[in-house]
């Protein structure tokens, strides 16, 4: 409002001073006019003199000359008469403006003419007839006549020119006058307009303090006010701004007063607040409020960590000094909230339950009219029927619409009716709530059916008795039903024998007559106990506190061996698998009998296979001990007695008996390699010494020294990492490292054998043990082959050999509990690997 005024004020003091400018530079444009105006007449002026002057002059040249006769009055004459013409011709043309000038010119040029004319006849009779006659024509008086005649011309000339003069001087000075005014009237105004805006600000301003003071005051006033009211309290400014708020706004947000206060409100409540206080043009701010006020507006407010809640605020404007401000009255409504959701949930919960009821209500009825098989009804406590479903109708006969409302007593027959059976029913139901029996009932048409029924008693939730209901069916149906189990056993591959609690066998299949050799009529009714003797019916012993299916459950799962008896006498072995069946008539047991002569056959040849095969294995390690053994012996002396007539005889028999004998030497050393070999295959494992710690570095140690003299002349280097102690045979863990590294050096490429050992513990317990080589390598296929006893990939030119080494590993390490393998590539060297299993001392 304030700034308003001030533009206005501002706006209208440069629009003054606009006015005033554009003023001043009209009257500088006019008077410039005015002053070419008087430049130009007093040109005029100057020019008409000028001529007069050449007149003048050309009048006493020409009489000069007249008396002397002196060329240079000629000139003279002739240089006025020029000027003359210059002049007069530039009068004219600054003249053109004014009729009245330009009338007088013409008189004034005939003048000149004349005198013109005169002046040259006395030039022309002075040069021809002298100055007698020049002086003549001269004395005449003419010239000064007409000279007097041409000076008056231009006085009038110039006299019109000076009164213009005057005129247009007056006008000048007029409007310079009047330029001044506005000036001075327009600068006036402008200050005056200024000072009042001026004046204006200040009064503002001074009020604007006043108004300062007063939101003061009205803080100080509202404040106990606000601290009063039980919601937070926040007053907004047209701008959006918290001019003030109580205690409980801060608790609520979460922020201290000095924080809030000159925060836009968008900050606190970030919807739907601020959007209320944007009055528009043509609607005030309280018409902006006003729309939805009244009613409590659901918002969310946040906290200064961030957090939001649901709040409701109540606006009302409040008129102040400063304008309209806003007080909104917020309330957390978040247990409202709360509250109303868990009522909803409340609601949607009892709506699920009714619909629910109502749904398996309906099911339940749809359910009861669909079983067909038995009777269902409901009683209420006198025992009048009130429902009646269709297993009920087909059983007794009765249409719903014939029973319902009679008293069920009209299904017992009239002896028992006499007794009062049906009431004994009804009261031992009450009274214990539930009752089961087996009894003659009467159907419509008066025949008789056993039935076996179960009849509860229907008690509300305060425990009332509000009825009965009849849960029956007719024995003699079950033969029927018996005939749907028949099939199904008839299926089984097993016999199958269908037994009750009374260990009374109920139903069997066709594989159940064969095997048992009875036919069905004469083992249906009979005991179980005939066909199987032993283990069986006890089994179906339910005792007071285990019910059958716990009592079967003992043992089922697992098939039980038993033994069968045949209709002759004859028993055969049988295995039995046992499941209950529930039934309308209690539960039943139903027994899939298997029998396991064949198999036990051909598990007792398995076990003689095993048994023989162990046998013989033992005989021919036996034998291939004994044989190496004794070997031995007999070899020892072949070998040195040829030794010695290799001695003896060389050189001495022919070059063919050198050769043989060399040959049987041969022959005799390889044999005996052989045979050692062959022994420490059939001794390997078998010494059985008890497994002790033993350290891996000392048994490779152990082998490394067996294999010197190979490692010196072959100059292998061989490394290796710390090696765990583990429990094993210290000699065959040193067997497998000596073969392994003798390999990996025997069978090296053309570079300096590197073996290299080191171990790693897998996650299973298990050391793995690596002989590393940079050798001659495998091929894969030959990976399983290299460790069957006599499997060799070299020639016995090529390397020395018996192909027995690494089945002696093998043999060592399966019998220690572990495996050997083998990682190579041809020309790649190879890596023997071994797995033996870290176990404690024993
Ligand atoms: P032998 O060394 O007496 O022939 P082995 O049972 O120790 O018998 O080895 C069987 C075969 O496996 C060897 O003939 C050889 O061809 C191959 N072999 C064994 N170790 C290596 C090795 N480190 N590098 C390459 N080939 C090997």
């Amino acid at each position: 409002m304030l700034t308003r005024k001030v533009q206005l004020a501002f706006g209208s003091a440069i629009l003054t001073l606009l006015v005033v400018g554009a003023v001043s530079y009209h009257s500088m444009v006019v008077s410039r006019e005015s002053d070419r105006w008087v430049r130009h007449t007093h040109e005029v002026i100057e020019n008409l003199q000028e001529l007069l002057l050449a007149m003048e002059g050309m009048e006493s040249s020409y009489r000069g000359f007249a008396l002397t006769g002196k060329e240079s009055y000629l000139e003279s004459y002739h240089a006025s008469l020029l000027s003359a013409d210059q002049h007069e011709a530039t009068v004219r043309h600054l003249t053109l403006d004014n009729p009245a000038q330009q009338h007088r010119l013409p008189i004034l040029e005939s003048l000149a003419a004349q005198k013109i004319q005169f002046a040259e006849m006395v030039i022309n009779l002075r040069q021809a007839k002298g100055l007698e006659a020049a002086a003549q024509a001269t004395a005449g008086g003419l010239g000064q006549l007409s000279m007097d005649e041409f000076r008056r011309i231009v006085r009038g000339l110039q006299d019109e020119e000076l009164r213009l003069l005057v005129l247009r001087n007056g006008d000048v000075q007029r409007r310079l006058g009047q330029t001044k005014t506005a000036l001075i009237l327009g600068t006036v105004l402008g200050l005056l307009i200024a000072a009042a805006a001026g004046w204006s600000v200040l009064r503002e301003s001074s009020r604007r303090g006043l108004a300062e003071k007063v939101l003061v005051h009205m803080e100080r006033r509202y404040r106990g006010l606000l601290e009063a009211a039980p919601d937070a309290m926040v007053v907004v400014n047209q701008g959006g701004e918290i001019v003030l708020l109580n205690v409980q706004a801060e608790k609520q947000f979460g922020y201290r007063r000095d924080e809030l206060i000159g925060q836009k409100v968008k900050n606190i409540i970030p919807e739907g607040f601020a959007e209320r206080l944007i009055a528009d043009g043509t609607r005030t701010a309280t018409d902006a409020l006003a729309q939805p006020m009244g009613t409590g507006i659901e918002l969310s407010g946040r906290r200064r960590d961030g957090s939001e809640f649901p709040i409701e605020i109540m606006l009302s404007p409040l008129e102040s000094t400063e304008g309209i401000l806003v007080t909104a009255a917020i309330r957390n409504i978040s247990l409202r909230k709360e509250a109303e959701k868990h009522l909803a949930q409340i609601e949607v919960g009892r709506r699920l339950t009714e619909d629910a009821l109502r749904e398996s209500e309906e099911s339940y009825r749809i359910l009861l009219d669909g079983i067909q098989n038995y009777a269902i009804f409901m009683m209420d406590p006198r025992g009048e029927i009130v429902s009646w479903n269709a297993g009920a109708e087909r059983i007794k006969g009765y249409a719903a619409d014939q029973i319902i409302g009679r008293n069920f007593s009209c299904f017992f027959p009239p002896e028992d009716i006499e007794r009062g059976r049906p009431a004994e029913i009804l009261r031992l139901t009450a009274a214990s709530g539930r009752h089961e029996e087996q009894g003659m009932r009467v159907r419509k048409d008066g025949s008789r059916f056993v039935a076996s029924l179960t009849f509860t008693a229907l008690r509300d939730s305060a425990g009332d008795l509000r009825g009965f209901s009849e849960f029956s069916h007719d024995l003699s149906e079950s033969k029927e039903s018996g005939a749907k189990y028949r099939a199904l056993l008839e299926a089984a591959p097993d016999a199958m024998v269908v037994v009750n609690q009374g260990g009374e066998i109920v139903l069997l299949n066709v594989q159940a007559e064969k095997q048992f050799g009875y036919s069905r009529d004469e083992l249906v009714g009979q005991q179980v106990k005939n066909i199987i003797p032993e283990g069986f019916a006890e089994r179906l012993i339910a005792d007071g506190t285990r019910s059958a299916a716990q009592a079967l459950a003992q043992h089922i799962g697992t098939g039980i061996a038993l033994a069968g008896r045949r209709k002759d006498g004859t028993e055969f072995p049988i295995e039995i698998m046992l499941s209950p069946l529930e039934s309308s008539e209690g539960i039943l047991v139903t027994a899939a009998i298997r029998d396991i002569t064949e198999r036990n056959k051909s598990e007792e040849h398995l076990v003689k296979t095993v048994g023989e095969l162990k046998r013989s294995n033992d005989e021919l390690q036996q034998f291939a001990y004994v044989a190496s053994h004794d070997l031995q012996e007999p070899l020892r002396m072949v070998a040195s007695y040829t030794q010695l007539l290799a001695k003896r005889y060389q050189g001495r028999l022919d070059s063919d008996a050198d050769e043989f004998i060399a040959f049987a030497v041969d022959g005799c050393h390889r044999m005996q390699g052989l045979i050692q070999d062959l022994l420490a295959y059939s001794r390997a494992g078998t010494n059985g010494r008890a497994l002790c710690q033993v350290s891996g570095e000392d048994a490779l140690e152990g082998a490394l020294t067996n294999l010197r003299t190979t490692i010196e002349q072959s100059g292998a280097i061989v490394s290796h990492d710390s090696l765990p102690a583990i429990t094993t045979d210290e000699t065959q863990l040193t067997q497998v490292f000596q073969n392994l590294v003798g390999n990996a050096i025997k069978y090296r490429s053309a570079e300096v054998p590197r073996v290299h050992v080191s171990a790693t513990k897998t996650g299973d317990n298990e050391w793995i043990f690596s002989v590393r080589d940079n050798g001659l390598g495998i091929a894969p296929q030959y990976f399983e082959r290299i460790f069957i006893l006599f499997q060799r990939l070299h020639g016995r030119n090529e390397f020395e050999g018996t192909g027995i080494g690494l089945a002696i590993c093998k043999k060592v390490l399966e019998r220690l509990g572990g495996r050997i393998w083998v990682e190579s590539q041809p020309e790649k060297g190879s890596t023997f690997r071994f797995a033996l299993p870290e176990r404690g001392v024993n």
